[in-house]
């Protein structure tokens, strides 16, 4: 088995690796980092969880040992989809290069341009950013790219859904030719494969095992059921994921849920709250200053629920949390990996847990299809929806709910008709009563509306991903909306059900359920990619779908 020591690394960057208390590389280290300190280019096929953070920042280190930064002109780049990605590898960068004398910067979004400029004035050895903010810097002429002798792109596959491909390509003409470039991502799109066969020279391919199915450590469970009513199910969700997390009692020491959208996020951080849990949200359009802090809180234990949207969570790099939460099942088969990934790390055992309703079978489908395996099915803990129902017979009269409720009619039984079957123990799913009505799970601001007929597909009603290209001049202009780009592009893409990619590697395995469905194209004025402002909810009031649409 390989050594660090048999890795050629600075003995510097040994000694910080040894103080890590890592005793042996990690696949994607034992493989990318002997080819990347030869100076060769380098494609890793890897997700977080697999080291890969150290795969390209211990021969970074060693590489840029020798040598010293110039005013303005970075020694190395490092670019990464969202800003705690791009905190996270710069705080990687810190921990292995403390006994060197390399110094570093990092731009993202939420920090002043002013600070990040006087670093960049001073000269630094390695740019950790996002591609955004990078691009503003570069346009306010405050940086000079053609001195990076590496270049990192780390989580690709995101970048690509985020739109930041353009982006990404820009940034790679803007550097010298003869650069050597360390590139990773989780999945090998056709878009990245046509980056990668146009910027890179002749890497070393390296594909690490997908941790789904590799890892054993996660114990995962489907905990599926029928809602009473189709416009009853975010909050029987709520119950059901409380009833989850109550029976877990005191080995969920600490959690994720994870919701496929962000004011979903919101809502159910607050119901949470107002249920008595310790919960808070993260997702983009948060403060960075409120990002960073819930972060801090989830990472010391002073928090025990963190519920967060795909791309606000993705990569984070918190080695114990007990438990997973799929409170919405992932449209993206591959996210389903990257959320249970957040549990069963670094040799501890983890629980990932998945709610889903009839609408999720197809997603589901694919996430089976994509592990290669079934996701075991479990029980809904006794009684779990009976808080829902009691909460949906305090009505909160003249709500938009109630109205949204009684459009349906007489669909509705008693509340004691409702409940058994809810529990999944009595009717099976296609005997559910379902009432027509306003779906309150799918945005609603949209045109044009689908038709009902549509609603269970798919759909492109969020805004697909915006190329860079195509940003708004508010987008362009950095004194007006610093780096927030990346989070409204990403975000849009975790929040819609579907988009309308064509590079998914499993859609010829399941066609016509990602079909092309065009919606409101790229120009979405910007307020309509904000998540609202749900107001605090009492557990009486735990009515959020209709507040959240
Ligand atoms: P990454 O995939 O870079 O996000 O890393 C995932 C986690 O693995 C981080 O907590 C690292 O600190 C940890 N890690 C990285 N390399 C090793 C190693 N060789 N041995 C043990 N843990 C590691």
């Amino acid at each position: 088995m390989t050594k660090f020591s048999d890795l050629e690394l600075d003995p510097r960057v040994l000694q910080a690796v040894v103080e890590s208390g890592y005793e042996t590389p990690t696949p994607i280290q034992a493989q990318a980092i002997p080819p990347a300190l030869r100076g060769q280019d380098v494609l890793g096929i890897a997700q977080t969880g697999t080291g890969k953070t150290a795969g390209f920042t211990l021969p970074m280190i060693t590489l840029l040992g020798q040598g010293r930064a110039r005013a303005r002109m970075p020694r190395s780049l490092v670019l990464a989809p969202t800003r705690e990605l791009a905190a996270q590898v710069a705080e990687s960068f810190d921990k292995y290069a403390k006994y060197t004398k390399l110094t570093k910067a990092l731009l993202i979004g939420g920090v002043s341009f002013g600070d990040q400029d006087k670093l960049i004035d001073r000269g630094v050895d390695v740019l950790i950013a996002t591609p955004g903010r990078l691009l503003d810097h570069f346009e306010r002429g405050k940086l000079l790219l053609t001195g990076v002798q590496i270049m990192v792109v780390d989580e690709a596959d995101r970048m690509l859904d985020m739109g930041f491909i353009p982006d990404i390509e820009r940034i790679f003409q803007m550097t010298p030719k003869t650069r050597q470039t360390l590139f990773f991502s989780a999945t090998m799109a056709p878009e990245i494969e046509r980056i990668t066969n146009a910027f890179l020279n002749n890497p070393a391919k390296i594909e690490v095992a997908r941790q789904a199915t590799a890892n054993t450590s996660i114990e995962q469970k489907l905990f599926a059921f029928s809602p009473t009513r189709k416009d009853r199910s975010f909050t029987e969700k709520r119950a059901v994921l409380r009833a989850l997390i109550k029976a877990e009692g005191e080995a969920l020491t600490n959690a994720i849920v994870f919701c496929n959208r962000k004011m979903d996020v919101d809502v159910v951080a607050k119901s949470l709250k107002a249920h008595g849990f310790h919960a808070a949200p993260i997702h983009g359009d948060l403060d960075q200053s409120v990002r960073t802090k819930t972060l801090d809180e989830f990472r010391d234990g002073a928090l025990r629920l963190l519920i967060a949207s795909d791309v606000a969570a993705r990569g984070l790099d918190i080695p114990a949390v007990s438990h997973v939460f799929n409170f919405d099942v992932p449209s993206h088969p591959e996210d389903y990996v990257h959320r249970i990934g957040r549990t069963g790390r670094a040799g501890r055992l983890g629980k990932a847990f998945s709610i889903s309703v009839p609408a999720d079978d197809k997603y589901l489908a694919a996430i089976e299809h994509l592990v290669k395996a079934q996701i075991p099915r479990a029980a809904l803990p006794a009684g779990a929806l009976d808080d829902a129902s009691d909460n949906s017979d305090r009505s909160r009269g003249g709500s938009s709910r109630s109205a949204s409720s009684g459009r349906g009619g007489s669909g509705r039984g008693p509340r004691g008709s409702v409940l058994p079957s809810a529990r999944g123990d009595v009717k099976p799913r296609d005997v559910m009563p379902v009432i027509e009505t306003t779906e309150p799970d799918e945005p609603t601001l949209v045109q044009p509306a689908p038709s009902r007929a549509s609603q269970d597909r798919p759909t492109t009603e969020r805004p697909p991903r915006q190329s860079a290209d195509r940003s708004s001049p508010t987008e362009r202009r950095p004194e007006l909306r610093p780096d927030h780009r990346a989070d409204h592009r990403s975000e849009s893409r975790s929040d819609s059900r579907s988009d309308s990619r064509s590079d998914r590697p499993y859609r010829s395995s399941y066609p016509g359920q990602y079909e092309r469905v065009v919606g409101m194209g790229d120009h979405v004025p910007d307020f309509i990619l904000r998540s609202f402002r749900v107001p605090e909810p009492t557990p009486d009031e735990d009515e959020g779908e209709n507040n959240a649409a």
